[in-house]
């Protein structure tokens, strides 16, 4: 979209506050509480899970090199999200975009990716949802980091049970032989960051970077908005 129909379009609805959905001035994608609110992960962080230090529970070896995300999800981050997701929120994508190509760029300073590859949603999904918000979120780190977002290098082939609330030995199978890589030339020799919305247990960054590593990538660094504070299943962690 350019620049001067993207105006236009903002011109006609008031800027809307993307944690809680207040108007705000134009120029501005959080109000101030909200602002003051996110639950951003600072600190000292695990450079392999991505939580802080005292949270960190990285256990076995993965197929990706590292996750971030600069929220934990939670408090005024998982309203946002929740509007992002299931409310038609796509409007409050820019306030996500611009807080992870932040993170992407402090975490991963001395990493050159070659592509952006999106965890994938089934067709099915995306029908009923009218839109895919990961899809979303990539064409604007596309944007932000101006690198190349390949929006058909993955492909969920069938619909999974959703991953909270069911245990981790259950993810794991629940997930097998779930994604595809139909043209294994996009993906071969890349360093590749991996984009999700909302992280849990990792499994899903995991069995994609599977995927990706099967087919010939490099390395794979994986982005989300927000990561949960814990990995361990517990059946009380309720994903929206
Ligand atoms: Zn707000
Ligand atoms: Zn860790």
């Amino acid at each position: 979209m350019n620049d001067y129909i993207r105006a236009f379009l903002k011109s006609l609805f008031p800027q809307r506050c993307a944690y809680c959905g207040k108007v705000i001035s134009a120029d501005r994608l959080a109000c101030d509480s909200c602002q003051k609110a996110l639950s951003r992960i600072d600190g000292k962080v695990c450079l392999k899970c991505g939580r802080g230090i005292k949270l960190c529970s990285c256990r076995g070896e993965k197929y990706f090199a590292s996750q971030a995300a600069p929220f934990y999800y939670e408090g005024v981050v998982r309203n946002g999200l929740h509007r992002f997701k299931f409310r038609k929120g796509q409007q409050n994508a820019e306030a996500f975009c611009e807080e992870m190509a932040k993170t992407v760029s402090e975490r991963y300073a001395d990493v050159t990716f070659d592509c952006i590859v999106a965890v994938p949603m089934t067709k099915k999904s995306i029908r009923q949802r009218g839109y895919n918000q990961i899809d979303i979120l990539c064409r604007g780190l596309e944007e932000k980091l101006g690198v190349r977002y390949e929006s058909n290098a993955l492909i969920k082939l069938y619909e999974t049970r959703k991953q909270h609330g069911i245990s981790l030995v259950l993810r794991k199978g629940n997930l097998t032989g779930v994604f595809d890589v139909p043209d294994r030339e996009i993906i071969n020799g890349k360093t590749v960051l991996l984009c999700d919305d909302i992280s849990t247990s990792g499994e899903t960054f995991n069995e994609c970077a599977k995927m990706l590593w099967l087919s010939g990538a490099k390395e794979v660094r994986c982005i989300s908005v927000a990561l949960t504070r814990q990995t361990k299943n517990k059946d009380n962690i309720h994903i929206i």
